[in-house]
């Protein structure tokens, strides 16, 4: 079906409009492309065919100059788009610059600078808590309503959707075991989460107001940050999660601009503790988005985890990452944290869906605890859209493969 007569409803139609990097078979050249229907827009080629300025933005080969431009041109360069792809008169100049998805090969569409994920679901936090600490009072920790608790990971072992991933070796030692032992994981999970994507960077010793999100975000992506839980156990005391998640973390191939989800903006949970003012979102616009998001494990869906249950926001997260005078740059990265709703069929890891290997997954290939070699993971999502069309998100998607013997 040629791309301008995308069908109505389509969950990438005109209304989406997702950016990536892509190149052609046999070609080394990279550029931006933009997604609609099951078709990619050389959005260089386009804008030099139809005299537009945004030509020196879109014909490179990442997304981080657009990036680094900021909103005004973000919003500008998008409603360019939307006339290239819908205007009956570009027709005839635009359709040739289409490219079916099936023929091109699509990169890590951005830079990543720095990358750090946060935890900001409760109930995974809680979860994880009465899990691994079950005779605690409270499964959250003290600081845990206070403050989005994050840590610095690994951005250049970010890479795109569609990358096989090898399963970690490193040092793992059950309670049971008189002595650590040497070898490839036997718990490697995934957890599902949103990754926000930073534009403009801020001067070091400047804090970035929570009003200022939108000024600094780009848009977000899907984020699979796989995690070896054996590893993790092992090394985590006290300083955090390493080895255990730092061999790789996918994200979508498509990042979908925030101008695309204003209608699937919604409210956080109600807050339970008073926030301190730079946290305190109570006169903001409504910092949470209605992502709907499906796990599935070898095409069978395992999980929903509905990421309007977030309690921190992403515009929260921003606040607090540089409250303490830490700068961001363009390509910053940042994970929300393992999405999980309140019921059960809605949690982002394997380690919850299981309760640690207790309760494994029924699958049509097998009983799974942990992922095993040659399992493929992905993840997908849709938003609330206009007209009630809703936005598709590109999906990650990964195969365990067995690390060298
Ligand atoms: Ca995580």
């Amino acid at each position: 079906m040629p791309p301008f007569d995308v069908p109505e409803g389509d969950p990438f139609g005109p209304h989406n409009l997702p950016y990536g990097v892509f190149s052609l078979p046999g070609s080394s050249h990279r550029t931006v492309g933009v997604r609609l229907g099951d078709h990619v827009l050389d959005a260089g080629a386009a804008a030099h065919a139809l005299g537009s300025p945004y030509a020196s933005l879109l014909a490179r080969p990442t997304l981080n100059p657009l990036l680094a431009a900021g909103r005004t041109a973000w919003s500008d360069v998008r409603r360019a788009l939307t006339a290239w792809v819908t205007v009956p008169s570009h027709r005839e100049t635009v359709e040739p610059l289409f490219h079916p998805l099936s023929a091109v090969t699509l990169h890590l569409p951005f830079e990543v600078a720095d990358y750090v994920d946060f935890y900001a679901s409760e109930n995974h936090a809680r979860n994880v808590g009465r899990i691994f600490r079950p005779d605690a009072d409270d499964s959250l920790t003290p600081n845990w309503k206070h403050l989005p608790i994050g840590y610095h990971g690994r951005s250049g072992t970010v890479v795109v959707s569609g990358t096989d991933v090898v399963r970690p070796s490193g040092q793992r030692k059950a309670p049971t075991d008189a002595a650590p032992v040497f070898g490839p994981s036997v718990r490697l999970d995934i957890e599902a989460e949103v990754g926000f994507v930073v534009g403009v960077p801020s001067r070091m010793g400047e804090p970035v107001a929570l009003a200022d999100f939108p000024e600094h975000v780009f848009g977000l992506c899907l984020l699979n940050d796989w995690s070896a839980r054996d590893i993790q156990a092992w090394e985590y005391v006290p300083l955090g999660p390493f080895l255990g998640k730092s061999f790789a973390t996918s994200v979508s191939a498509w990042i979908t601009p925030l101008d695309a989800l204003e209608e699937s903006r919604v409210a956080p949970p109600a807050r339970t503790h008073e926030l301190l003012p730079y946290l305190d979102d109570g006169d903001e616009e409504p910092g949470g988005y209605d992502l709907r998001i499906s796990v599935a494990v070898n095409g069978h869906v395992v999980s929903e985890p509905p990421f309007s249950t977030m309690y921190w926001t992403a515009a929260q997260q921003l606040a607090h990452m540089t409250v303490n005078g830490a700068s961001l740059r363009t390509g910053d990265l940042y994970g929300s944290g393992t999405v999980s709703g309140p019921a059960d069929r809605e949690r982002g890891s394997l380690l919850e869906l299981t309760w640690n290997g207790r309760d494994p997954l029924e699958l049509p290939d097998g009983k799974r605890t942990f992922l095993e070699d040659g399992d493929v993971v992905t993840l997908s999502a849709w938003a609330p859209g206009p007209d009630g069309v809703p936005v598709g998100l590109g999906e990650v998607t990964g195969r365990v493969v067995p690390g060298a013997a």
